[in-house]
C-alpha cells in the first residue's frame, strides 16, 4: 500500500501543528504508525490522499452513524448555506432541534446547544455546582468527558492513548474537587457519599463507558447511582455524548429506564458538524443564563448549518429502519469475529451493543478501566497494521470503541471478518 503523500503531509504537519494533528489519537502514536490523510469519504468508505480505500470503523469517532456524506445531509446543508453561515441570532432550526431532543429523551425538558461535547460536560458540571451550591464531582476512572480541566482526572480516550491519564496544566486544586472512583464499584461510591455526602454536587459518568474500550454496568450499578444521588441531594449527569442517538432514540437511559437529572450530548447530534448539548429537568436548566445565575454562552452555539446537519441526521434515524439495520450489521460482525477468535484459538474478550463494539486483547472479563488496561498493546499493534494493509480501519489504539454505520453493507462486514481472521492468524 503506497502512502507516500500521507507521509509527506504528516512531515509538513508536524512542523506547524503539535504532533501533526488537531486531536491526539489521530497521530497513530500508540500503534507506531503514520496516519493516513483522508481526501474524501462516502458511506462506510474513506479514501486517502494516495487513493487507498478503507472500510471505516471509526465513523468520525462516533458522529457518522449514517455513514459519511449521506445524500440527505449534504443536500440539506447545501440548501442551508445559501441563506448564510450563521447570524448570532435565534433561528427556527434551533427550536426544531430542541423540540426533537425533548421529544426523544424524556428526562430532558429543556436543552442548550454547544459546539462540542467538551463544552457540554463543562457546562453540565458548572450547572450542577451552581444548582446545588456544592463543590465535589464524582467521576469514574476511564470515563472520558472531553478535555475539561476538572474532568481530566483518570480520563480515557486520547488521554489514555498518550499514556498520560492526567494532564499537565491542571492545578491540584482543581483535581482535588474531583473524586475519581472505579466504574462498577458501588462500595467506593457508598464510601465517597459517607465521607462527603453533603458536599457532592453530582456524579457524572458515561453510562456505558466507551472511551477505554467498551464495557457495561453490572449488578444494577446505574440504578444504584440514581438512588444514592437522589438520597443525598446530588445530581446524576449522564454523559451520552457517545451513546446518545447511537444506541436508539433515548440512549442508555432509555435502555435501562433511568432518569438522569442532566444529560450531555454530542457526536451523532451534529451529523458530522461541531455540535454538543446539555439538557435536563426544567428547574435545573432554568438556572442557566439568561434565566439564572449559571453563566454559559457560545458565539457559534446553535449554528444554523450545524443544526441543519444534526437535525437532518436525527430525522433520518427517526424515519428509517437505521437502528434495526445497525443491530443486524452489529450482530453479523459479532458472530464473525467470535468465530474468527474461536478458529484461531484466541481467548480475547469481545463486547458489543448495537453498532458499538470492542475487541479487547485480553482474556480477562472487562468491567472497569483496570480490566481494560490488561489488553495487550503488543498484540494489538500488528493486528491493527494487518487490518489497515487489508483496507480495514479499526481505531489506532486498543482502548477505543469501534462504530458501524448504517451505510456499511453486509459485504463490507464479511470482508472485515475475513480480514480480522487473517490479522488474528498473523499475530499468532
Ligand atoms: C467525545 C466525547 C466527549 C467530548 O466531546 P468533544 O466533542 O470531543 O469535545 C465527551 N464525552 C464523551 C462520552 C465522549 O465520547
Amino acid at each position: 500500500m503506497n502512502t507516500s503523500l500521507s507521509q509527506q503531509l504528516f512531515t509538513r504537519g508536524k512542523a506547524v501543528i503539535p504532533g501533526g494533528v488537531n486531536s491526539p489519537v489521530r497521530a497513530f502514536k500508540l500503534v507506531d504508525g503514520t496516519p493516513f490523510f483522508v481526501r474524501s469519504a462516502k458511506g462506510a468508505h474513506l479514501r486517502d490522499e494516495d487513493g487507498n480505500d478503507y472500510i471505516d470503523y471509526i465513523g468520525t469517532w462516533g458522529p457518522a452513524i449514517l455513514g459519511h456524506a449521506p445524500d440527505k445531509i449534504i443536500a440539506a446543508v447545501g440548501d442551508a448555506i445559501t441563506r448564510g453561515l450563521g447570524y448570532g441570532t435565534p433561528t427556527a432550526v434551533e427550536v426544531d432541534m430542541a423540540e426533537t431532543i425533548v421529544r426523544w429523551i424524556p428526562s430532558i425538558d429543556k436543552v442548550r446547544m454547544t459546539s462540542s461535547g467538551t463544552e457540554a460536560t463543562m457546562s453540565a458540571i458548572r450547572l450542577a455546582r451552581g444548582y446545588t451550591g456544592r463543590k465535589y464531582i464524582i467521576k469514574f476512572e476511564g470515563c472520558y468527558h472531553g478535555h475539561v480541566d476538572s474532568l481530566l482526572v483518570s480520563a480515557g480516550s486520547g488521554a489514555l492513548t498518550c499514556g498520560k491519564p492526567d494532564s499537565a496544566g491542571v492545578p491540584d486544586a482543581f483535581a482535588a474537587l474531583t473524586i475519581a472512583l472505579p466504574y462498577n464499584d458501588k462500595e467506593a461510591v457508598r464510601q465517597a457519599f459517607a465521607a462527603h455526602g453533603s458536599d457532592i454536587a453530582a456524579i457524572i459518568l458515561e453510562p456505558y463507558p466507551a472511551n477505554a474500550g467498551l464495557y457495561f454496568p453490572k449488578d444494577n450499578f446505574l440504578e444504584y447511582l440514581r438512588d444514592i444521588t437522589a438520597r443525598h441531594g446530588a445530581l446524576l449527569i449522564f454523559d451520552e455524548v457517545m451513546t446518545g442517538f447511537r444506541l436508539g432514540k433515548d440512549g442508555v437511559q432509555g435502555i435501562h429506564g433511568i432518569t438522569p437529572d442532566i444529560t450531555c450530548l454530542g457526536k451523532v447530534i451534529g451529523g458530522g458538524l461541531p455540535v454538543g448539548a446539555f439538557g435536563g429537568r426544567a428547574d435545573i436548566m432554568d438556572c442557566v443564563s439568561p434565566l439564572g445565575p449559571v453563566y454559559q454562552a457560545g458565539t457559534l452555539s446553535g449554528n444554523p448549518i450545524a443544526m441543519t446537519a444534526g437535525l437532518t441526521q436525527l430525522r433520518e434515524l427517526e424515519n428509517t429502519d437505521a437502528y434495526s439495520r445497525l443491530e443486524n450489521l452489529g450482530a453479523r460482525l459479532e458472530e464473525g469475529i467470535r468465530k474468527a477468535l474461536a478458529d484461531t484459538g484466541n481467548p480475547f474478550t469481545f463486547h458489543r451493543t448495537g453498532s458499538m463494539f470492542c475487541l479487547f486483547f485480553t482474556a480477562k472479563e472487562v468491567n472497569n478501566l483496570q480490566d481494560a488496561m490488561t489488553a495487550s498493546l503488543e498484540q494489538y499493534r500488528p493486528f491493527f497494521r494487518s487490518l489497515l494493509e487489508q483496507g480495514v480501519y479499526f481505531a489506532p489504539s486498543p482502548y477505543e470503541t469501534g462504530f458501524i454505520s448504517a451505510a456499511h453493507t453486509e459485504s463490507d462486514i464479511d470482508h472485515t471478518v475475513a480480514a480480522v481472521a487473517r490479522a488474528l492468524k498473523s499475530i499468532g
